[in-house]
């Protein structure tokens, strides 16, 4: 496995591999890394000749209060990680060789970015949608891997690739959760013992909103209460949302009658974490 921090690298490995009509497939992270990246590396593993992981913590996705500067990095132990899975190529840009000074072309998107994440996060999905553009011209991948624990952002990407005409399959992961429900994300590592108890009311929420619709309800207004009953009853814990939305737009549903996804975002202490659902 190797480890490179510029464009002009990624680009060799990457037609050497096209010359020899190697497939490749591009898992996109932020690092710190942990099993449900593994879980992306693993089908990437399975499903292509190539697996290029990219760690970059992408400035231009946060917020100017967010957690950029705290968020946790750890390269060592990612190329660690990486290498066990078999991934062939790590991309690790510094953020001066993915934004060039003077930088300024963006990929925006409407509609799909009106709700959950994208309203309380309000420039995230153009930073999210500008670097995965960059990352798939830089690495032009057969295949692309995405966890369902960031359902928005899947449902973005996948929309974008097909506005966008980019030639690239989409492939959506299941959520990996710790052994007692938490999802896990590379933001638990904020939690104090406490908090990471009180974490586990997002899991707990969600599969209450599971257990509710396949019991039939349909009703999002009760579903989305009993929810926030439950949420609410946790003294660490503030809800930034709680929806129910249609799986392709995004936008919100009053009653069940299309694939739904039931999102939430919660903050434990200062802690900003989301889990979610699909249902219908
Ligand atoms: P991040 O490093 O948080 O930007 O995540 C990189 C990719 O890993 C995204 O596609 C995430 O959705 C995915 N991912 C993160 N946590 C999990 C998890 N617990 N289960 C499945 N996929 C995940």
């Amino acid at each position: 496995m190797k480890i490179v921090s510029t464009v002009a690298e990624v680009r060799e490995y990457v037609k050497t591999w096209k010359k020899q009509n190697k497939s490749v497939g591009l898992v996109p992270t932020m690092g710190y890394l942990h099993e449900g990246h593994g879980s992306l590396i693993t089908k990437a593993r399975e499903q292509n000749d190539k697996v290029v992981v990219s760690i970059f913590v992408n400035p231009m996705q946060f917020g100017p209060k967010e957690d950029l500067e705290s968020y946790p990095r750890d390269l060592d132990k990612d190329a660690a990680f990486c290498e066990e899975l078999g991934a062939d190529l790590i991309f690790h840009p510094e953020p001066e060789e993915m934004y060039h000074k003077g930088f300024s072309s963006f990929v925006d998107m409407t509609v799909l970015t009106e709700e959950l994440c994208g309203l309380s996060r309000p420039v995230h999905f153009r930073g999210v949608c500008t670097v995965v553009s960059k990352l798939f011209n830089i690495v032009t991948p057969d295949r692309a891997y995405f966890g369902e624990k960031d359902a928005q952002q899947l449902a973005v990407i996948r929309h974008m690739a097909d506005d966008l005409n980019m030639d690239i399959e989409i492939v959506g992961c299941p959520i990996i959760r710790e052994e007692d429900g938490l999802a896990k994300s590379s933001r638990n590592t904020y939690l104090s013992k406490e908090e990471r108890q009180a974490a586990l009311i997002l899991s707990k929420a969600v599969r209450l909103a599971k257990e509710m619709m396949e019991n039939g309800e349909k009703d999002c207004l009760k579903i989305i209460s009993a929810m926030k009953e439950l949420i609410e009853a946790e003294p660490l814990a503030r809800i930034d949302y709680v929806k129910i939305v249609d799986q392709l737009t995004m936008q919100q549903v009053e009653i069940i009658d299309r694939p739904v996804l039931c999102a939430i975002a919660v903050y434990i202490g200062k802690t900003r974490l989301i889990d979610n659902v699909y249902a219908g």
